[in-house]
């Protein structure tokens, strides 16, 4: 039985490029052992004809049928535009002290605002998304220190405004939450 760890789920085509970078930077944030799991098809059940967009909260629901029983937490990785009905798109959705969570990677794409690719700086907001939407499972709420990863963000520009890791405060709180789950 392979040790719990947070298990990164790809839904739809994603690099191993990026699944390596997100490995990294959650395993780093978190301290947690990462590890991926094999790909699955975007479920068409999930797809909004109208919207042209997958509805967020579905896909959710999917990954937590899919997740393995070992897994720490999940996250979804996926290459389309997510929406739930009172909000336009999503960045990713998490539940909060739950265990899954999702990432889109549309509109972190640099070309997506009509710039020119930039690997580092879409990196880099994968990073962010993807550690600030585990922080939820981790039972971290909005932070608002603005440099904080935990800050929130509905816009790109919000995104790149703040930093890639969690305050001293969001620190203490994680290994806080971390320590009372193992005890308790
Ligand atoms: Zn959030
Ligand atoms: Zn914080």
């Amino acid at each position: 039985m392979p040790e719990p760890a947070i298990c990164l789920l790809p839904l739809g085509p994603v690099s191993g490029e990026i699944l390596t970078s997100v490995a990294a930077a959650v395993g780093q944030a978190f301290e947690q052992p990462v590890r991926t799991l094999p790909p699955r098809d975007l479920p068409l059940s999930c797809y909004d004809t109208h919207r042209d967009q997958y509805f967020s909260t579905g896909l959710l629901k999917k990954i937590l049928k899919w997740s393995p029983r070992d897994a720490l937490k999940v996250l979804g990785i996926t290459p389309v535009d997510l929406f739930i009905p009172i909000m336009k798109y999503l960045f990713g959705e998490a539940q909060v002290s739950g265990k899954g969570a999702i990432i889109s990677l549309f509109r972190l794409r640099p070309e997506f605002y009509g710039l020119d690719p930039d690997r580092e700086l879409y990196f880099e907001r994968i990073a962010k998304e993807a550690v600030h939407e585990l922080g939820h499972t981790f039972g971290l709420t909005h932070c608002r220190d603005p440099l904080c990863v935990m800050n929130s963000s509905c816009l790109i520009g919000e995104t790149d405004c703040k930093g890639t890791d969690l305050c001293n405060t969001c620190q203490e709180l994680f290994r806080w939450t971390q320590k009372k789950g193992v005890k308790s």
